[in-house]
């Protein structure tokens, strides 16, 4: 793992494979509209991120460009591609063979409340949480087992992953700028987001922070609220 590139839960991770991204192009895609451009990031032009933030123009957000490559389970990526302002790109399960990688959490959770207001909490009893543990190993495995067995008989690969589960672990590029990753950040960088995909975003947050700290501070003061 590089500067740019983080490790998350067993065996994913989040790499910042290229970027095109400062805050004085948020500054002077506002100050075009009187065909005046800022050099430095002054008192004046934070101040402007912030008025522009507050005030929903979002539009000068998107002048930017962050590339990343990640690795999660299916099921993380199923919820992030949910996120339509992007682009992406994935590894395919039809032109090659998946690996027999898969997330098993350590700590099981229960749900406890009523649509729309539910909680999770860690399985009260060590025994269940280690029982859920080895019962969901053993399915993947098997999962995998048949898999690697359906090729064996030359089932095509399209055909032979239909067996596995949505925790194996995929990979894709995701190419989005920061109006888009805020609405991303606001919604699964948040308390009621699954908590696998808040590990993805916590290292995303971090990330976008450090090449567009100015406008991410002022995302933060305005509740988090993507302009
Ligand atoms: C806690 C949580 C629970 C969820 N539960 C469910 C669920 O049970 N079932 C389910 O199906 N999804 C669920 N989702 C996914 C959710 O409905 C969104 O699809 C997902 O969060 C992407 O958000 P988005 O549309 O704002 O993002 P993007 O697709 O990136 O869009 C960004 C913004 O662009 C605009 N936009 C994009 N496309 C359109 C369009 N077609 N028309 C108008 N405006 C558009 C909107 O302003 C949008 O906010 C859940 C998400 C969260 C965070």
């Amino acid at each position: 793992m590089n500067e740019h590139s983080f490790a998350v839960l067993d065996k994913g991770f989040v790499r910042l494979d290229a970027y095109m991204a400062d805050d004085l192009s948020v500054v002077n895609s506002a100050r075009v509209s009187f065909a005046k451009f800022s050099t430095e990031l002054g008192d004046a032009e934070r101040g402007l991120i912030r008025f522009l933030m507050k005030n929903r123009h979002g539009t000068p957000f998107e002048h930017n460009s962050f590339r990343f490559h990640v690795k999660c389970p299916i099921f993380v990526a199923r919820e992030w591609m949910r996120h339509r302002i992007g682009s992406y790109n994935e590894w395919s399960g039809r032109y090659s063979k998946l690996e027999a990688e898969f997330y098993i959490p350590r700590e099981m959770r229960t749900q406890v409340g009523k649509p729309g207001h539910y909680k999770f909490e860690p399985l009260e009893s060590q025994i269940d949480n280690q029982l859920a543990y080895d019962s969901m190993l053993a399915s993947c495995e098997h999962a995998f087992e048949t898999y690697e067995y359906l090729l064996s008989i030359d089932v095509a690969k399209e055909v032979a992953r239909m067996v596995l589960p949505v925790n194996t672990y995929t990979q894709f590029i995701w190419t989005a700028n920061l109006r888009s990753i805020m609405n991303f950040l606001s919604l699964r960088n948040a308390e009621d987001a699954m908590f696998e995909i808040r590990e993805y975003a916590k290292v995303v947050e971090a990330l976008v922070t450090e090449m567009m700290p100015v406008s991410m501070q002022a995302f933060v003061e305005n509740n988090r609220i993507a302009p």
